[in-house]
């Protein structure tokens, strides 16, 4: 059955669908994709293969990012006039890096019940094959696809004492291996790739055999990558600051401020100090040049 509300006005349901195998649909999303009047859809046509799938032939609405706000508005009004709403993406949980949260958030400031269904993610099902037995993580969604800002972001997060845990599309895999390697060290790490599907790959190894397993190849699939945390390794990139400041210069688009603040943590020295000795190094590095 589904819920019914006293106040006659509708309920929003988010619906989490399969990640590539069609059999990780739960019963009762299938019930409930069945009975609501309308389901809001990141991408209509690739939902409406799953509904066709299931016999399913409620009514379909896009919802996808670029038309989030408008669409939140015009779905939380036939909210309020009862109609009951299947939010689905097209794969996985909605609103886990993927279209979701605005509506869920303007559904909620207009009191409408959210009633959300537990079911496949691609974050749950790489972490539960990972093996991180302290239970922590910190989930950052899909990384910055230029590398500076990508490097940035890491970069704040070296002394994190959580894995990390990335989505990544086949093409970026081996230049965010490549700046994990650079940026956090070759810590221990996991992928899953194809999560669910006929060619379901998971890899455990350090960050350098990752890499080497996808330097040069064509990545199918997508990927879940899952860093663990690492020890600061500032030391192993230089004997004196100077020599740690070149190798940022050599390996990393990261900038002075961002490099000097890294230095100055990890080495226990002031920001100035370090900012002031890569000025006079990367000056006089530059008249040489
Ligand atoms: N909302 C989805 C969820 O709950 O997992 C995620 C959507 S996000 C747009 C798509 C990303 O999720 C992919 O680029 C990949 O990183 C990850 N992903 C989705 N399906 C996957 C799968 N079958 N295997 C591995 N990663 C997957």
């Amino acid at each position: 059955m589904m819920q019914t509300n006293l106040d006659n006005i509708g309920i929003l349901y988010v619906v989490a669908t399969p990640i590539g195998n069609l059999e990780d649909i739960t019963l009762r999303a299938l019930r409930i994709l069945k009975a609501v009047d309308l389901i809001a859809a990141e991408d209509t046509r690739h939902t409406k293969h799953l509904l066709n799938h299931f016999d399913i032939h409620t009514p379909l609405i896009s919802y996808y990012r670029e038309k989030e706000a408008e669409r939140s508005e015009e779905l939380v009004q036939r909210l309020l006039t009862g109609e009951t709403i299947a939010l689905v993406s097209d794969a996985g949980t909605p609103g886990i890096s993927d279209p979701g949260a605005v509506l869920v958030k303007a559904a909620r400031a207009a009191g409408i019940t959210i009633v959300p269904l537990p079911g496949p993610s691609a974050l749950t099902t790489a972490l539960s094959a990972a093996g991180i037995t302290d239970g922590t993580f910190l989930f950052l969604g899909f990384p910055p696809a230029k590398k500076g800002q990508r490097q940035k972001l890491l970069s704040s997060f070296v002394e994190a004492p959580w894995a990390l845990v990335f989505y990544e599309s086949p093409h970026r895999i081996d230049a965010l291996l490549a700046d994990v390697l650079t940026i956090l060290g070759d810590r221990q790490a996991f992928w899953g790739r194809e999560l669910s599907k006929l060619y379901e790959d998971l890899q455990a190894g350090s960050i350098s055999q990752l890499l080497e397993l996808a330097t040069g190849k064509r990545n199918r699939g997508e990927f879940v990558l899952i860093v663990q945390p690492g020890s600061c390794e500032e030391e192993k990139k230089g004997e004196n600051i100077e020599e740690i400041l070149l190798w940022y210069q050599e390996n990393t688009e990261l900038s002075l401020k961002d490099v000097s603040r890294r230095i100055a943590k990890d080495l226990g020295l002031s920001r100035s100090q370090v900012y002031q000795k890569a000025l006079e190094l990367w000056a006089a590095d530059k008249e040489e040049s």
